[in-house]
Formats: C-alpha cells, sequence, structure tokens
C-alpha cells in the first residue's frame, strides 16, 4: 500500500503539507492531553469501564492493533452481545469497546486473546486474533438512504448530520456511512497512542486491511491513515482525496458562494486533494492539475 511519498511530487510541497496538516489537526489535540493508562494489562483513566467476558481465549503477545466498528445499535447492545458466551460461536469479540460518547469498556485484559478478526491474514500471518488487540468502536456502519434519513441495517434511521458519503477503497461506487463522533475519534487516538507504547505494535490497521475479501469495517468514515500517521511517527500521511459526485462543482476563490470562481467548473468523478477544512467548505486542488485550486462546498464530494 502506497501510503508515502504523495507529498513529495508536489509543486510547493512546504506549502502544501502546512495546510493539510492544520486539515487533520483537529484529531491530534487530545492524543497529548491523555488521562489514559494501563495497569496489569487493564486500562485505568476516567470514562473507563472493565466488563469481564467468558469469551476468552489463551495468553496474547500483541503486535498490532485492529479497528472494527461494531455495526449496532448502541456501544450497551454490542457490549451485552460480546460478553455473552452464546456469541462465541459467530465470534466477533473483542477487547474494547469504544461508544460514542468516548466512554471505554474494557472486556478482557490486553495480553488475553479474543476472536474479533476471524480469517485473516495480514504481514505474512494468518489468524490475526493470535496477533492483534482489537478495538471495536460503536458506529452502525454503512447505511441506505430512505426519504430524507439513512437506515441502517437494524433499522435505525440517522439524521443526514450523522452520516458520510464516501467511497471504501475496496469498492467501485460510494455510499453512506454512520458518521463517527469527534470525541469517539479522539478517544481511539488516544487509545491507539497508549497500547502501541506499551506494547510496542507494529502497525494499526483495519479488519478491512486483513480481510478485505469479507470486510468494510472501520470504513472510510474513520480517519485511519491518520490514526496510523499520529500514533507511529511517520512523517507524512497521505493527503485526503474526494471523487465530485455532483454533474457539476463550481470552484470558488473563498468559501461561500459570494466568492467567484476561480475556474471551469469541476466535472462529475473529479478528483481532488484536500488542502483545508471548514464547516461546509473544503479549500481542495485537482489531483491531475495543483495549478487549480479553490474552495468548493463539500456535501458534493464524496472521499475516496
Ligand atoms: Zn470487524
Amino acid at each position: 500500500m502506497a501510503r508515502a511519498g504523495v507529498l513529495k511530487n508536489r509543486r510547493t510541497p512546504r506549502k502544501k503539507k502546512a495546510a493539510v496538516r492544520s486539515a487533520g489537526m483537529r484529531h491530534t489535540v487530545i492524543a497529548r492531553s491523555s488521562g489514559l493508562s494501563i495497569e496489569d494489562n487493564r486500562l485505568v483513566g476516567s470514562n473507563v469501564s472493565f466488563v469481564e467476558t467468558p469469551n476468552q481465549g489463551g495468553a496474547l503477545a500483541p503486535r498490532y492493533l485492529v479497528f472494527h466498528y461494531t455495526a449496532g445499535k448502541s456501544a450497551t447492545s454490542s457490549i451485552n452481545w460480546l460478553t455473552n458466551p452464546e456469541s462465541k460461536a459467530s465470534a466477533h469479540i473483542v477487547l474494547v469497546v469504544l461508544g460514542r460518547d468516548g466512554s471505554i469498556t474494557q472486556l478482557v485484559p490486553f495480553n488475553v486473546k479474543t476472536w474479533h478478526a476471524g480469517m485473516s491474514h495480514w504481514d505474512g500471518l494468518s489468524g490475526l486474533n493470535s496477533y492483534a488487540i482489537g478495538i471495536e468502536m460503536d458506529n452502525a456502519g454503512p447505511l441506505t438512504k430512505v426519504g430524507g434519513k439513512y437506515q441502517a441495517w437494524f433499522g435505525t434511521l440517522y439524521d443526514e448530520d450523522q452520516v458520510i458519503y464516501a467511497r471504501h477503497r475496496l469498492d467501485g461506487e460510494p455510499r453512506w456511512w454512520h458518521a463517527y463522533t469527534e470525541v469517539q475519534i479522539q478517544r481511539a487516538l488516544e487509545l491507539a497512542q497508549l497500547l502501541v507504547r506499551r506494547y510496542d505494535l507494529k502497525d494499526v490497521i483495519g479488519h478491512d486491511d486483513i480481510a478485505p475479501d469479507r470486510k468494510r469495517d472501520p470504513g472510510p468514515a474513520f480517519p485511519l491513515e491518520h490514526v496510523r500517521a499520529s500514533v507511529l511517527g511517520r512523517e507524512e500521511e497521505e493527503p485526503e482525496r474526494y471523487e465530485v459526485i455532483a454533474p457539476t462543482l463550481n470552484i470558488r476563490s473563498g468559501p461561500g458562494v459570494e466568492f467567484p470562481s476561480v475556474a471551469e467548473p469541476l466535472k462529475k468523478g473529479t478528483v481532488v486533494v484536500l488542502l483545508e477544512k471548514r464547516d461546509r467548505w473544503n479549500k481542495v486542488e485537482l489531483a491531475k492539475n495543483g495549478d487549480i485550486e479553490g474552495w468548493v462546498h463539500n456535501r458534493f464530494l464524496a472521499k475516496i
């Protein structure tokens, strides 16, 4: 997977790098003020609880951290299921559940194996349950648009402000996904940083990385590349790329319809690179022509 080097080929790497960094800044703040620690393979800190699950395996010497989404209704319903002995056969048991309010529930100590990965391969290894800590994020997963709402497979409807439209890198078409909350992403970053340091983990990956033929979690709504780059201390992260999904999209000199267009409207399918993110507007440059940059309404972009 090409994760580095993209910025090196750019016309003005210094300027662009700074802009991309500021776009991702909101995810990095909390990681420095972490209140979490690990004692005796258990998390200690505010908003952390331990609910022992009977679904435990043998000893685990973790090398990787794997992120998942629950595709469930709530953290509580997921925890109830994950700690139910009957769920063991259908196997999606993890070490930690991260709620939408940032609460963390640990189900087994970090040195004990669980069943979160299933059939999986990574880095020449098979069966990642034996090598990985799994973090399950409370998130409904992919959604279907129904009228003005967005429906999960279990029936719950979500509002527009809780969804994002994005293409999973393994899929052909963009679709709707349940968004993660800001506090959830910050806690995930904090937790990943702590676990990587404490257990000297080699990589931070998604379930979709280790089981791409059958899994899509944590999905494009989760900034896994950013978490990985921050936690592993990689110098550069790959900038976010988006595809235009409207038939045409105006590209303007500022973040608002009052600003004039800077070029011909972008056509559907045009790929742009994120330079800066604001509430409803993104500053982007064309992937194929870095000379054209400007602001576009992010409602008409799908992350790729
Ligand atoms: Zn998973």
